[in-house]
């Protein structure tokens, strides 16, 4: 099937047309930053139903500034819980190593909340969005197997043989994509822990653990995470360990004997969170290491497919909202030009992300933190203010689509010297348990 007419990205002067492959949040952000300028998008998803997974997602201010932008910030809020604090606790003492109100003066700071939201009304109130966009075309059941971007336009061909043709082409596919194989062919990098997922009714939640924040229970080699969803009608529970057996990456479903086998050093008080979903869903997952370049003339790459990252900054769906907002942008400022946008898109963003996949990684050994280890990161957060800890991730929040295109090099905006030290410096403070 021919979606689209193909013609010469680099001389039209018409908005050309695109192919996504992959209809996550990062692929459906993506088709309304592209058609709000006029751009013809075929959406190519590969399940057959068009969703996301159970399960909850914390949005940090920079999601909600590139929301709005996309049109879909008020339908988002609506379905999300705000929450009083972030918070740390030790789960070996139950003591309190952290807890950063995120009320008034963080959102003054920020422009924005900070929210927890189910994954399928933040996917759905995108969704909603492109289902009324007249340019955007969602085709389910298109497994894409295979690209061509040799000739004049580019080529998607499906698992069942349909060819899609436009003028560029975005893979939002993911940490397993095809089109980043294409365009990169480098292995992802299984990270050994895993996690496990739930969400139980508010009932099933002890009733001493119904705080409204997102909580991270931190122990060795492992920690919990729990935040209230819809209206506090359910809760999302997260348990992450460090496997005793070699990984792969993938998604299957859980066995509660091997998840309470790696709990056995933590105290009660968060050991009780284990028995309460009846039943959970296993990630074993996985990172890239960054790269400079992740796009090649008319494709390029968005979301996790460019820069998959692990959960410890709870930033993996706000960067590909990111993402698609700076595309957006590109896209305008090259007045069409495919290859030259995804040039300036790419130049925008990839050092921004690959701090944060790097920053993740550092994270994930704080939260899982042992021995003496621990007692550092303990006497490090202890006690520390908001402000400290505003100022930590300040280079995190105060993303801002107006200037969503400025660390692309030659367009630098200046900066603080000493925000952006302190930055650095306390990067390894952030606090945000996903
Ligand atoms: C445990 C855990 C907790 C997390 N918590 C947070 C959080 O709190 N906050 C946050 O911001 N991020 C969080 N993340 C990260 C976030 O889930 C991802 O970064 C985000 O979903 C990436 O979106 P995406 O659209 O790029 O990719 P995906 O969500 O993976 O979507 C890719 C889409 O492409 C489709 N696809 C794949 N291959 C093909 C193909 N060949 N052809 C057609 N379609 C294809 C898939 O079916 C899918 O729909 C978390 C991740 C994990 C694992």
């Amino acid at each position: 099937m021919t979606a689209s007419t193909a013609t010469n990205a680099s001389t039209t002067k018409n908005p050309p047309t695109v192919l996504l492959v992959g209809g996550g949040i990062g692929g459906m952000a993506a088709a309304l930053a592209l058609a709000r300028l006029g751009v013809a998008i075929d959406l190519l998803e590969q399940s057959a139903s068009i969703g996301e997974i159970g399960a909850g997602l914390q949005l940090g201010p920079n999601a909600f500034a590139a929301l709005d932008a996309l049109g879909v910030g008020e339908a988002v809020r609506k379905g999300s819980v705000f929450t009083d604090r972030l918070v740390m606790m030790d789960a070996v003492d139950c003591a309190e190593v952290a807890s950063v109100p995120v009320g008034e003066a963080f959102r003054a700071r920020f422009r924005n909340p900070y929210a927890v939201s189910h994954r399928a009304d933040l996917h759905g109130a995108i969704h909603e969005a492109v289902k009324q966009h007249p340019l955007i075309r969602f085709h389910t059941s298109a497994q894409v197997e295979a690209i061509d971007t040799s000739g004049q336009g580019v080529t998607a061909v499906t698992k069942d043989g349909r060819q899609f043709k436009a003028d560029a082409i975005v893979g939002c596919d993911g940490v397993k994509s095809v089109v980043r194989a294409r365009l990169i062919g480098d292995a992802p990098r299984v990270s050994g822990h895993v996690v496990y997922r739930a969400v139980v009714p508010a009932d099933c939640m002890p009733a001493d653990l119904r705080w409204n924040a997102p909580v991270v229970w931190a122990g060795p080699d492992c920690h919990l995470v729990h935040y209230p969803l819809r209206h506090g009608e359910q809760y999302n529970l997260v348990v992450t360990f460090h496997s005793r057996e070699a990984e792969e990456w993938g998604v299957t479903d859980g066995s509660k004997e091997e998840v309470l086998s790696y709990f056995e050093g933590v105290h009660a008080r968060p050991r009780q969170l284990l028995d309460r979903p009846t039943s959970w869903r296993r990630w074993s997952t996985a990172d890239r290491d960054p790269v400079g370049r992740w796009s090649d003339g008319a494709a390029t790459l968005l979301g996790d497919a460019a820069h998959p990252m692990m959960q410890y900054l709870a930033q993996g769906a706000c960067m590909a909202l990111e993402d698609a907002v700076t595309l957006g942008e590109a896209v305008k400022a090259c007045g069409f030009d495919m290859p030259a946008a995804f040039k300036l898109y790419e130049a925008a963003r990839v050092a921004r992300t690959a701090r944060v996949v790097l920053s993740v990684r550092e994270m994930g050994r704080l939260y899982h933190a042992k021995g003496v280890e621990r007692l550092v990161r303990n006497s490090l957060w202890t006690g520390r203010s908001p402000e400290r800890f505003y100022d930590a991730v300040e280079w995190l929040y105060a993303w801002r689509p107006e200037h969503c295109l400025d660390d692309a090099p030659g367009t630098l905006r200046p900066v603080t010297a000493t925000a952006e030290a302190k930055a650095d410096a306390e990067t390894a403070a952030v606090l945000s348990p996903h």
